[in-house]
């Protein structure tokens, strides 16, 4: 039996990146899916990827940071694909820039997308996990809600938020037979950090603080938010774990 037969799950931010690695490592252990993000196109691609699993996968365009958009992906997984039974928030984005230089409108569209969507999602999936008694949460939050690198306040700002979220949302829903817990990459390399890591001094600097002194690779992240999403995790809640070379125990 494999670790996620028969389970329905939402993948946000699945068009590219560590979401995508998250939705094929899903496919793979037997979920139906939902694939949520802003780009029909590589959504597709994803679903194209993840079908010689055989398992349903579900193209739902999505901006995550418009709440009625998380509840119409709720609804319509749902309706769909008959049911839910996890949730993983990954959808992200980042801008690097000194504090004193950011735009306020840069703050707003940093915690809406990384913070406020979590919100929006675990909001848009309570009724019907509570009444099944039964569900799971993976929140994806990174190293830099733990540990400081100038240029990343905002970002930092928002995925400690998503971090303590999930603590908190961890133990108030233990009483429903819900798991919340988070997992928090380290560098890995993806649209996000190419420009970074395509910049030798930049990646030279980076690669410093990781013990490892190497990023990861979005594969390398697919096994655990299965771990996370399956019944082996059951007496685990409210949890960020870190998977980052070794980044945030130096
Ligand atoms: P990525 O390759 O840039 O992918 C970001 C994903 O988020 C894309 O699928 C993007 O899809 C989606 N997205 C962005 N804004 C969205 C919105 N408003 N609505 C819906 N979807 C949206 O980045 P990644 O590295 O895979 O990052 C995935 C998650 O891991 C993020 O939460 C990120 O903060 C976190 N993380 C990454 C690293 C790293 O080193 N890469 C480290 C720690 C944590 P569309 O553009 O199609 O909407």
């Amino acid at each position: 039996m494999k670790a996620l037969e028969g389970k329905v799950a939402i993948v946000t931010g699945a068009s590219r990146g560590i979401g995508r690695a998250i939705a094929l490592a899903y496919a793979e252990a037997g979920a139906a899916l939902a694939l949520a993000a802003r780009s029909k196109q590589d959504l597709e691609e994803t679903a194209h990827l993840a079908a010689p699993h055989g398992r349903r996968a579900l193209v739902i365009p999505t901006d995550v940071s418009a709440v009625g958009e998380v509840e119409a992906l709720v609804a319509r997984t749902r309706k769909d694909l008959g049911g839910l039974d996890i949730l993983v928030n990954n959808a992200g984005v980042a801008k690097v820039a000194p504090l004193a230089e950011t735009a306020v409108e840069d703050w707003r569209w940093m915690l809406e997308t990384n913070l406020s969507a979590v919100f929006y999602g675990c909001r848009a999936v309570a009724p019907h996990l509570i009444a099944q008694q039964r569900g799971k949460v993976i929140n994806v939050a990174s190293v830099l809600g733990a540990v400081g690198l100038p240029g990343y306040a905002i970002y930092s700002a928002a995925k400690g938020g998503v971090i303590a979220l999930t603590r908190t949302l961890g133990v108030e829903w233990a009483r429903h037979g819900i798991q919340v817990n988070a997992l928090a990459p380290g560098w890995v390399a993806t649209d996000m950090t190419h420009a970074a890591f395509a910049d030798t001094r930049i990646s030279e600097r980076l690669t410093r603080d990781i013990p490892m002194r190497r990023v990861g690779r979005a594969e390398e992240i697919g096994p655990l938010a299965v771990y996370l999403a399956s019944a082996a995790s059951d007496f685990m809640t409210g949890q960020t774990i870190f998977l980052d070379g070794g980044h945030s125990a130096a």
